[in-house]
């Protein structure tokens, strides 16, 4: 049995991570006495629960907020509102010490395996040097250690004295996913970690994680805008649009009866591996609107094509469509909603005639 195999594994429905109303918002503009007056909402009151060794899949768009997420998580961004429940801990609360403890225990893959490993190292000091840190291992078992983390990783034992530079890409980033389970980590937030990889080698590194995840009950985070890969990977889904999830559910609800219009044409641009299938492709209108200057009511009404006038001036409600299966969007507003809407609408017009007279 390996050190790694003593983390322990995933036996309960317990929630390990608890995301409520997360805001991260980056000041952009400041007045004349430094007091912000504009902001960018990388990411808008989002809200979901991963349970332990279960996997989040979450896609949208590039700028969306799906790394800034991740990072807020993480507490590597600090959070602006909302809350970060990890294991019963508000985690944005703790002190630095008290996090600190907590740290091994959260875990990031970075995209970029070529920029997120230090040229001057060894594999064997990049891999354990945290671990020695943080006294999971010591001195004197420091070598047998990183050897069998780097082993579960499939890293050959005489990669240890060599540098990142003569290394594939493929490999960087084994050495990226070794880094992190030398931690022995419960969760790990993986922001698109084969992106930068050839297909043939993705399929490893994907396989590789699944594997490590059943093998040692580890619980991911997984951002991505490839569609195929959160299928292939995740328990649940969250599609998020301009720092926003407008649709969250398991897998098999979110692939099988997609609800938002923004989903669907997402889904709609992933290739069928069958000629005789026609594809109905949704074709966006325009660029995704800045962040900074977000449209009024619905975020994605300037790009829907089902948009009504209630999508221009009214944000949809985040609400439960079916058991578990959450979706931001008028379309499935209630009868009460849309007439109090309507009703708001005749009554600013007779307002309007009657200031007109
Ligand atoms: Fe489209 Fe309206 Fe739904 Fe927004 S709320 S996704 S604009 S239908």
């Amino acid at each position: 049995m390996t050190d790694l195999e003593n983390t322990p594994k995933a036996t309960t429905d317990e929630v390990l991570l608890e995301v409520k109303n997360l805001q991260k918002y980056f000041v952009v503009d400041t007045s004349f006495f430094g007091k912000p007056t504009k902001y960018l909402r990388a990411v808008d009151n989002v809200s979901f629960s991963l349970k332990k060794g279960k996997t989040l899949g979450i896609v949208g768009e590039s700028g969306c907020g799906k790394t800034t997420m991740g990072r807020t998580i993480l507490r590597l961004y600090d959070v602006t509102g909302g809350e970060v429940w990890f294991k019963g801990q508000e985690v944005s609360k703790l002190s630095e010490r008290e996090f600190n403890k907590l740290r091994p225990n959260m875990q990031m893959i970075f995209q970029d395996p070529y920029a997120s490993l230090s040229p001057r190292l060894t594999v064997g000091e990049i891999i354990g040097e945290a671990a020695l840190q943080h006294g999971l291992t010591t001195k004197s078992q420091y070598r047998d250690y990183v050897l069998n983390v780097m082993k579960t990783c499939g890293l050959q034992p005489h990669y240890f004295e060599r540098y990142p530079h003569e290394f594939s890409g493929g490999q960087r980033q084994r050495i990226c996913i070794a880094r992190a389970l030398a931690l022995k980590p419960e969760l790990v937030i993986c922001d698109e970690p084969v992106s930068a990889l050839d297909v043939s080698i993705q399929a490893q590194i994907i396989n590789m994680l699944k594997e490590l995840q059943q093998e040692l009950g580890l619980t991911y985070v997984f951002i991505s805008h490839d569609l195929s890969v959160v299928k292939h990977i995740s328990d649940e889904v969250g599609v998020m649009y301009l720092g926003s999830m407008v649709e969250y559910g398991s897998k098999e609800r979110i692939f099988e009866n997609t609800l938002h219009p923004y989903t669907k044409a997402l889904f709609s641009a992933v290739p069928v591996p069958n000629p005789h299938v026609k594809m109905n492709r949704v074709i966006l209108k325009g660029d995704i609107p800045s962040p900074v200057n977000p449209p009024k009511g619905c975020k994605f009404h300037t790009r829907c094509e089902h948009c009504m006038e209630i999508c221009k001036h009214v944000p949809p409600t985040y609400r439960e469509v079916e058991d578990g299966h959450f979706c931001a969007c008028h379309l499935y507003a209630s009868e009460e909603e849309l007439a109090k809407f309507a009703l708001q609408q005749e009554t600013e017009r007779l307002a309007q005639e009657t200031a007109s007279v």
